[in-house]
This record gives structure tokens, sequence and C-alpha cells, in this order.
């Protein structure tokens, strides 16, 4: 049976958000523990990171540690997953050199992702007068993440929605590849959230992204006191003025979070969030919460501090083992340098595979002999 391999990874640009848990990191710790898979590469991206941060080369350093403490917390386990830091793989940039040749600039000119996150960063299309311009290695990373998963086999890559126009270029890439050179590359599928709130967390101030970025993230690594001040400040409905008001729960970030980290096991452990001193609710699943918000009744207090044990009861397990990997930071180092030696291994392969493809190998074994042969033989005739 064909091999099932995972292939997916994070820029170590900040601390990991409750959108990157909810978008990838508690879907790769489940795969990771269903046994289902054959190998699971977790990718710390601290060259595609330097692509829009190379004149802060300090942040990207730090970082590493940082999301390494935040997979080991959540609970990715380096006996069962390869973590790994992308820039001491360096088969991925030689396979990128290659892939450069099967895109084109137009290709990567129309990638919805790329636009947006060009604006984002605020790159000016006119790069006069001290104005930012788009780095070339930024405009091109989507040929080098093709380089990341390919590298590894992956067949599956557990990611956000916003990354599907990347697994797209990428599956571009293998299928001209393998056209071009024959059958080397396997086409990899994209794993998105299977509950849809999570597909694209919004920020805490509403914005269709919670992103590193734009400061609107509450991180896995906030102690319960900042997640309280940062719920407390959330948007909810602005038109949910009086606590008798019909509410709405779409489009009303607290809902879209509870859509995500709601368990049905929730009503019951914190049903003292629902005894109010005007009014009282007892509910027994995330619809009921719901209709009464839209009935009105229900205000945006006993919500939010619903929200917040909720988010709490995740958060506490990932807080208190973050604090003991906190006092271990040799072994953090000793994980990823040890991940970091065998994803090598797999990408050495790989790129030798595609070397043999593109007839680059000329001093592989027996290659030469031939190659001689052929060109004795051009020149005896
Ligand atoms: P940056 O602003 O540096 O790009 P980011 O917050 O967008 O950071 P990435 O490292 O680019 O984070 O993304 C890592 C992974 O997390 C990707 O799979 C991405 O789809 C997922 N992800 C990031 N933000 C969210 C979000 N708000 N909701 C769901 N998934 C997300
Ligand atoms: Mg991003």
């Amino acid at each position: 049976m064909a091999k099932k391999i995972i292939l997916t990874g994070d820029r170590p640009t900040g601390r990991l958000h409750i959108g990157h848990y909810v978008g990838s990191l508690r879907r790769r710790v489940e795969l990771q523990n269903s046994g289902e898979f054959d190998r699971i590469f977790i990718m710390i991206a601290d060259a595609q990171a330097l692509t829009d941060n190379a004149d802060n080369p300090g942040k990207v350093r730090e970082n590493i540690l940082e999301v390494a403490l935040d997979y080991l917390s959540a609970g990715l386990d380096p006996e069962k997953s390869t973590i790994f830091i992308q820039s001491q793989v360096s088969e991925l940039t030689e396979l990128t050199f290659f892939y450069n040749n099967l895109v084109t600039v137009q290709r990567l000119q129309r990638n919805p992702t790329v636009k947006q996150e060009i604006v984002m960063r605020g790159f000016s299309d006119d790069d006069s007068d001290n104005k930012a311009g788009t780095p070339v290695g930024f405009f091109c990373y989507p040929i080098s993440q093709a380089a990341d998963i390919t590298a590894f086999k992956a067949t599956t890559v557990p990611v956000g929605e916003d990354q599907a126009p990347m697994i797209e270029q990428t599956r571009e890439i293998v299928h001209k590849f393998n056209s071009v050179y024959g059958e080397t590359l396997v086409m990899p599928e994209i794993l998105l959230p299977d509950n849809s709130a999570c597909l694209r967390l919004p920020g805490t101030d509403g914005k269709a992204k919670m992103s590193k970025s734009l400061g609107n993230c509450i991180y896995l690594s906030d102690d319960a006191e900042t997640v309280w001040t940062k719920v407390k400040g959330m948007y909810t409905d602005p038109e949910h003025l009086q606590v008798s008001d019909p509410g709405h729960v779409e489009g009303n970030t607290v809902f879209t979070y509870l859509d995500a980290f709601c368990k049905p096991g929730h009503f019951t452990k914190f049903a003292d969030c629902f005894v109010g001193r005007k009014s009282s609710f007892t509910f027994s699943s995330l619809d009921e919460v719901k209709e009464q918000y839209r009935k009105g009744g229900l205000g945006d207090m006993m919500i939010k501090n619903f929200l917040n044990a909720v988010l709490n009861d995740t958060l506490e397990p990932i807080r208190a083992r973050r604090k003991e990997l906190e006092q271990n930071i040799p072994y953090v180092y000793d994980v990823l340098r040890k991940g970091s030696e065998e994803a090598r291994k797999v990408a050495a392969q790989t790129l030798s595979d595609v070397k043999a493809a593109m007839k680059i190998n000329y001093f592989d074994k027996g290659v030469l002999d031939e190659l001689i042969a052929a060109q004795q033989k051009k020149y005896s005739e």
C-alpha cells in the first residue's frame, strides 16, 4: 500500500495562536495519535519567515524555540513526529531552484493568497523613493512550499483555508514535473479543518483572520488573565446593545470561537457561567445558547464568561506543559537538531530522485560510465 505521509508547518514569526491550533495544530496531534500515518513531518519554516523578515533574523531565530515549545505543549510528540527547521535542510533550496523553471511569473501573480499577503504587508508595486517593493523570495514562496511538501513525499497537508492556493500550486508543479521528467513526485492532498469555524479563525477584533501580523491573537501561551482581558474586549454584535435585544450569532466572533472550541461536556462543567443575578439559564448544547441569544435576554458578558471558561479548558493543559518545557530548553533544541538530521536524509533521497529524473545526476554510480561510453562513441566515429 502507498505510504501515508504528512508535511505541514508554521512560520516562526511569533508564538502560535488559537487560529493555528484549530486550523492545523489540533488536527496534527489527532492524526499523529491516530497511528494511520507512516510518517509525520512538522516544519518550522524559518527560511520562509525570512522572505518577509530579511532584516529581522533575530526575531525569526527567537521564535523557532517559541514555536517548538508551542508544538510540544500542544501534544506533538517527537517520538511520533519529526519536528525540524527548514533552513537546516539545504536540499529544499535546491529543489526550489529546479521547480522555479516550471512556474511562470504570471501564475504567481494570480495566486490570491500571495496577492492578499502583499497588500497586508504594505509591499508596493513601485519600489522607487524608498518604498518597500515585494522581495523576490516572498513572491516565490509558493514554489519553495512545493519543495517542502514534495521533498518528504507528503500525501496529506493539514492546513487552514488560506493555504489552499499554495497546495494547488504544489499540485501543478508535481503534475508538470512528472509529465516532463517522468513519474517522480507524489501528488499531495490538502486536509482542511472539518469544522467551518476553523477554516480561517477571525481575530479578536472581528477581522477576517487571526494573524500574528495583525496583532489580534489569543496565544496558546497567554495566561488566564490575559485571555480574559482579550475575551472581554472582543467584538460581538453591534446591534445587541441591551441584554433584552435580539442578537446576531452569524459574524459574531464570540460565537465563532465557541463553534471552534466548545465540547458537549462544557455545558455541565461550566453551567455556573449561565447563572446570573437577574436571569439564569440551563443549556445542553451550543444550538440552545444560540437560540436564546437570537431571542434576546442573554447578555454578552455571560457568553464571554462561558467562552473564557471553554478556552481555558483547552489552554490550561497546554500552558502547564509549556511551563515544564520552559525549564528544559536543551531538550527542545535536541528535538530540533535530531529532527532536522532525520528530515535531511529523507529530502536528500528525493533530491537524488529528482536529479536522476532531470538527467543531472552525471556522477551517480553507473551514470558516468554510460556518459563516457556515449561520448567516446561519438568521438570515435
Ligand atoms: P504570518 O502572519 O507570519 O503569516 P500566520 O498567523 O498567518 O503568520 P502561518 O505560520 O502563516 O501563520 O500559518 C501556519 C498555519 O496555520 C497554516 O496552516 C495556516 O493555514 C494556519 N492558520 C494561520 N492562521 C489561521 C487562522 N486564523 N485560522 C485557521 N488557520 C490558520
Ligand atoms: Mg501566514
